[in-house]
């Protein structure tokens, strides 16, 4: 029996689920991890390597113990540790590491509560919406998302997947070229599908060649120029064909929307005139040049105004990672943090910023270790010493100040006004009504030391939608009282979303653009929220850090 990728992968989830249950090493756990999701991306059949006698270990994420592992899977079918693992288990876990997308501990809980034992069980009681009734969306998003047999992505899971993909597409598949397209290369924050372009002689022979992607992948649907697969993670893949000839008139077709891709029809000449007017295309510009258009930036294909502004040369300058100076949201050791200030400052300044603020949160957030009023004011203290001595940057006193139940801020007056700026943000009770929620916010913003809305709708890509506000209520509010909205770029909040960025600029009101980094590493998130920030059509001067610091202190000033 021939495995694939995926279910080798499974496999290794699912150790690394039992072994997690029972709290072993916590390194180990995450090798096979980092393992399983390597093997669930790569397009090489594991099983084939195997049989060939291949090294394993070439590939990044598998080493001797996880090759010997996978060796042991392949040719047996089963892993011993695995299923001695299991032995040792209930049956319900063992049941629920089928699924590895699921915690099991939470669906423990869910089983208990409701006196059930099977996943079959549990499909039922989501189906009827008793996961949502009992236990919030939060929940039922994880275990839906953990049944489903199609996997949506956040764009930033997706990076490495569309890297392979494309090598595979020119190294196995023939293709003389392929790019990736669609909503991944719009940059849009999560993906239903993945769509590639390719230029090839046979397209039959990259349709036989994509269905052993990973070992095995079904074909949803096969045409003469375009086909489409489910991969074995669930990840629905597409793939058109193209010419040199009209390869810049199908790399539009296929990366706009379709509200995008209607308006470039209504006009004259429209697409599909150019198309049979057999002229060669080769490249995007001269399709939007032949249909008196500017060159449109992938990231704006979403049929809202480019086009109209492309035909009257009235594009944005698109903001970029290199236009940003300053840094506002990152977390230390003080709080939830994994480094020093110091760290964070030279990771910062290594990246060419020209200052970077510390936030970390405030003291009622217990469980990210909220920093005490006394610990802020040594903070206060430690980092004036610190910019006596570094240079090359600044470090500017900040907090992500909590937004309590009643709108009040979570640190008193004496202390709020040490600082250089704040970010105040919600981080409880979600659930507050519509009119409630907005008020909390609107109480907060009344407050004179309130600058930057952290995170402003709440949202978790993927698991959670956001709280209720009535969100132009609250862009009036800090429009009358110089308050500013975060972009926060962790990829799986990018909160704001481009559209509320579009309405917030449209109101005259500032946004800047931060990590909210817990790590030095995520302050390479940045790159996310520009390319948010670029879809909401956002030049640089809309974005307040790409002020130097003199000038967003003036900006930020009450
Ligand atoms: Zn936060
Ligand atoms: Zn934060």
């Amino acid at each position: 029996m021939k495995l694939t990728n995926e279910e080798i992968a499974n496999r290794l989830m699912s150790l690394a689920q039992l072994l997690a249950a029972r709290k072993e090493n916590p390194f180990k756990i995450k090798a096979y991890r980092r393992a399983a999701k390597a093997i669930s991306n790569m397009g090489e059949s594991i099983d084939e390597l195997v049989r060939n006698g291949d090294d394993l270990t070439q590939f990044p994420g598998i080493g001797e113990a996880i090759e010997a592992a996978i060796r042991e899977l392949v040719s047996t079918g089963s892993l011993r540790r695995l299923e001695a693992l299991r032995s040792d288990m209930s049956s319900e876990v063992v049941e629920i590491s089928n699924y590895p997308q699921l915690d099991p501990r939470r669906v423990l809980r869910i089983f208990k509560k409701l006196g059930i034992s099977t996943i079959e069980a549990l499909k039922e009681r989501l189906d009827a919406g008793e996961i949502l009734r009992e236990f919030g969306l939060r929940m039922e998003q994880h275990i839906r998302r953990g049944l489903a047999d199609t996997r949506e992505l956040l764009w930033y899971e997706a990076e490495k997947l569309v890297q392979n993909v494309e090598d595979y597409l020119v190294d196995r598949c023939g293709a003389r070229h392929a790019e990736v397209v669609g909503q991944f290369r719009r940059r849009h924050e999560t993906l239903t599908e993945l769509s590639f372009l390719v230029e090839v002689d046979d397209f039959g022979s990259v349709v036989r060649k994509l269905r052993r992607y990973g070992g095995k992948a079904d074909v949803v649907r096969a045409e003469t120029d375009r086909a489409s697969f489910r991969l074995a993670s669930g990840v629905l893949l597409s793939v058109s064909a193209a010419t040199r000839h009209d390869w810049g008139i199908r790399m539009i077709e296929c990366t706009g929307s379709e509200r995008h891709i209607a308006e470039l029809q209504s006009r004259s000449p429209g697409l599909d005139t150019l198309r049979s007017s057999k002229a060669p295309f080769a490249t995007e510009k001269s399709v939007y040049s032949a249909m008196g258009l500017l060159f449109i930036e992938p990231e704006l294909r979403e049929g809202n105004d480019e086009v109209a502004r492309a035909a009257t040369n009235d594009l944005p300058n698109l903001v970029t990672v290199e236009d940003i100076r300053g840094e506002l949201h990152a977390h230390t050791v003080s709080s939830d943090g994994a480094n020093s200030i110091e760290e964070m400052v030279e990771a910062a300044r290594d990246r060419g910023l020209g200052y970077i603020g510390i936030s970390d949160h405030s003291q009622s957030l217990k469980i990210a270790g909220g920093v005490s009023e006394d610990d802020l004011w040594e903070q206060i203290r430690y980092i004036d010493k610190l910019n006596e001595r570094i240079e090359g940057i600044r470090i500017l006193k900040g907090a992500e100040v909590d937004i309590l139940q009643d709108g009040s801020l979570d640190y008193s007056e004496s202390i709020l006004k040490e600082l250089d700026y704040t970010i105040c943000s919600i981080h409880s009770r979600f659930g507050m009504n519509r009119s409630e929620q907005t008020e909390r916010i609107l109480r907060a913003m009344d407050n004179r030391y309130f600058n930057i809305l952290g995170h402003p709708t709440g949202r978790l890509l993927l698991k959670r939608p956001g709280y209720e506000i009535d969100f132009e209520r609250v862009i009036e509010h800090a429009q009358a009282n110089r308050c500013h909205f975060e972009l926060n770029s962790s990829p799986d909040r990018l909160d704001v979303s481009a559209a509320n960025a579009r309405h917030i600029s449209a109101a005259g009101v500032g946004i800047v653009v931060t990590t909210d980094a817990h790590s030095t590493r995520e302050l390479g998130y940045l790159r996310l929220g520009i390319d948010q920030a670029r879809r909401a059509g956002l030049s640089k001067e809309k974005i307040l850090n790409h002020l130097e610091w003199p000038a967003l202190k003036r900006a930020l000033r009450r």
